[in-house]
């Protein structure tokens, strides 16, 4: 899943830039046009990282910090404070208020997308092992490569995708409806039933050597990575 990053900037052509420098190096981006508007977003749907601009209309880049760091669903999220002023004094400022980083500008896009890694990183250390595991299944995102109990399993691109979002979200009940969505895409015009067809065949991967079932199904809802079931 590509990590999230929240764009708190008033200055449409620097977002359009920074949307698509992140965009390219593989972050989703949402965007955000002032403090109050950043802080429902983040309430909304959490990212990974925050870039946040001091001078911000309303509520300022600091202020925000200050707020999301005194919530404490979003003491750990990671924010990048971006602003003109390159003084000592904003900067020691800008760091007491909580922001992980600071990025004078004008800065180079790589330096931020760098920087931006790091700070997530930090935040999410299990983001930087590439295998992720559940019970006896193991996924190498690097290398393309899933196992069962140390043995090879091979998996169409699509039955890739629907593991990798269970192991990503084991013991959590999806609909058929949220796979599609979030497996296929928001605009996938697929029947419902294609969920189904691509669930048997990762259950033939997964079980065709003998092992215990791990998708669960439960009626009527959709289907859940779970080892118990
Ligand atoms: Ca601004």
């Amino acid at each position: 899943m590509k990590p999230l990053v929240l764009i708190v900037e008033d200055e449409a052509p620097l977002v359009t830039l920074l949307r698509y420098n992140l965009e390219r190096e593989g972050f989703a981006v949402e965007e955000a046009g002032d403090g109050e508007e950043a802080l429902l977003r983040i309430a909304e749907r959490r990212p990974d990282a925050v870039l946040l601009d001091w001078m911000l209309p309303l509520v300022s880049g600091l202020e925000v910090c200050r707020r999301i760091r005194r919530a404490p669903a979003t003491r750990a999220l990671p924010v990048i404070m971006l602003t003109a002023r390159g003084e000592e004094g904003d900067r020691i400022r800008g760091l007491d208020s909580g922001a992980d980083d600071y990025v004078v500008k004008p800065f180079s896009p790589s330096e931020l997308v760098a920087r931006l890694r790091a700070v997530i990183r930090r935040a999410q250390p299990d983001l930087a092992d590439d295998v992720l595991r559940y019970a006896d299944v193991a996924m190498d995102l690097t290398a393309h490569r899933v196992s069962r109990a140390g043995q090879p399993i091979h998996l169409g691109p699509t039955e890739f995708r629907l593991l990798r979002h269970f192991l990503q979200n084991p013991g959590r009940v999806f609909s058929r409806e949220q796979l599609l969505d979030r497996v296929w895409g928001h605009d996938a015009e697929l029947e419902i039933r294609t969920v189904d067809v691509h669930i048997r065949r990762l259950r033939q991967a997964l079980n065709g050597k003998g092992g215990s079932e791990l998708l669960r199904t439960v009626r009527s809802v959709g289907y859940a990575l779970d080892a118990a079931g």
